[in-house]
């Protein structure tokens, strides 16, 4: 069994907190944003350092190859984000792009022979925090969006701005027949941080990730009718925040109700209209995520959520709409296997686990083998300034995608 260096994991962690640093522990490091590109720019000069080719390709991915020993046989990649939310943290994408960096990086260092070529990836737009969707890098790549929709995203930040403006102003601009595709790619494993509490609840130090979850979004809107907030008598009103508010209780009651383990839901968005003190809100909408490995839980959450559908609630008249949804995505088997085999051969503590985030490597799996690796989060939090995993864990993570790596490439 192959270790990545501890140090050499502390320094890039450190070198990388830096770029697009907020000042309070965390990054905002928007996709194609200068501090994107100075990600980026760090990411190829120490990859052309031991070697490696660079390719980009139209969706401004970044591939970098270490060639293998037997010519003709298809890559084995590595790869994830260096785009953040506002506010991240420093862990969130990057650990595995440093996951791979450090793996092509012992390769080269101690001559550990491969037959495959190895690629180290950096996706564009993983969070989709100033162009959405999230993952338009991978989404394009793999088929699940089309590139031309995605080129007419507006930007959140500047709105006469949109994704294909940043893309040609991106000096990582490539050519499409650098894409990732089932011809030229034999199976991708990411490193990631776990983004929930889970395995430090456990006590374990490694994920082996067997599936991304599957979810549903949809949307509760309820009509009412505004008026002044002094004049108008209470039991004249069509109050629809007062609707939303009792749907919103109501909802979240009945699915608790369901009593399923491991079944998460969450509303974290509402708009109110007008959102004024003084007149009774006409216009509400509230979103609700729902997300569980088995499709038949998700199919009964539905069922409470569609039940308000075209029901009238205190006077206001509710509407219900689905956002976008996900089916659960299992990883490949064999693949997992090779991390497993890895985790176990280093001697981690660790367990079997299913993603409920999103990553690239979920719209990988949908053209060729794919897995991936978590390492705990400190109280499991993400997305914020305070999301931490020690170095040791991050260098732990990097040996096992390292070993995992090594044995896909024996077949
Ligand atoms: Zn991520």
């Amino acid at each position: 069994m192959y270790t990545v260096d501890l140090d050499s994991m502390k320094e890039k962690i450190e070198f990388f907190s830096r770029i697009g640093a907020t000042g309070n522990g965390g990054i905002t490091r928007y996709s194609l944003s200068p501090e994107a590109h100075q990600a980026r720019d760090e990411f190829v000069r120490r990859m052309k350092a031991i070697g490696a080719q660079i390719e980009t390709d139209d969706l401004a991915n970044i591939y970098a190859t270490l060639p293998g020993s037997e010519p003709g046989l298809k890559r084995f990649a590595m790869g994830s984000h260096v785009d953040s939310v506002k506010c991240g943290g420093n862990y969130d994408g990057i650990l595995g792009v440093m996951g791979a960096m450090s793996v092509l990086e012992t390769i080269a260092k101690n001559n550990i022979p491969h037959r495959h070529p190895l690629t180290a990836i950096v996706w564009t737009n993983e969070e989709g925090s100033e162009f959405t969707p999230s993952m338009i890098g991978s989404g394009v790549v793999t088929g699940q969006f089309k590139k031309d929709d995605m080129m007419k995203v507006r930007s959140m930040l500047d709105p006469e701005k949109t994704f294909g403006d940043a893309l040609k102003a991106s000096p990582y601009l490539g050519e499409e027949k650098n894409r990732l595709t089932p011809e030229r790619y034999q199976g991708e494993i990411e490193l990631h941080i776990e983004q929930g509490p889970i395995l430090e609840n456990a006590g374990n130090e490694i994920g082996v990730v067997v599936c991304v979850l599957g979810m549903i979004n949809y949307r509760i809107r309820f009509h009412g009718q505004a008026c002044h907030a002094g004049t108008f008598p209470m039991d004249m009103r069509h109050d629809a925040l007062h609707a939303a508010a009792r749907v919103l209780c109501e909802i979240h009651e009945r699915i608790d109700d369901l009593e399923r383990p491991e079944l998460v839901y969450t509303t974290g968005e509402i708009f109110c209209h007008p959102n004024v003190h003084t007149v009774v809100p006409d216009d509400v909408e509230f979103s609700i995520d729902s997300r569980h490995e088995d499709p038949k839980v998700l199919e009964e959450v539905l069922k409470i959520i569609k039940s308000y559908d075209g029901k009238e609630i205190v006077g206001c008249e509710c509407e219900v709409k689905e956002d976008w949804c996900r089916d659960t995505v299992y990883f490949d088997r064999h693949l997992v296997d090779c991390v497993q085999e890895s985790v176990s051969g280093l001697g981690f503590k660790n367990q079997k686990i299913n993603s409920g985030a999103g990553h690239d490597s979920q719209y990988v799996a949908h053209i060729i083998p794919t897995a991936m690796v978590f390492v705990p989060s400190v109280k499991g939090l993400s997305h914020c300034e305070e999301e931490y995993t020690p170095a040791e864990q991050c260098a732990d993570g990097a040996s096992v995608l390292l070993n995992a790596i090594l044995k896909a490439d024996k077949d």
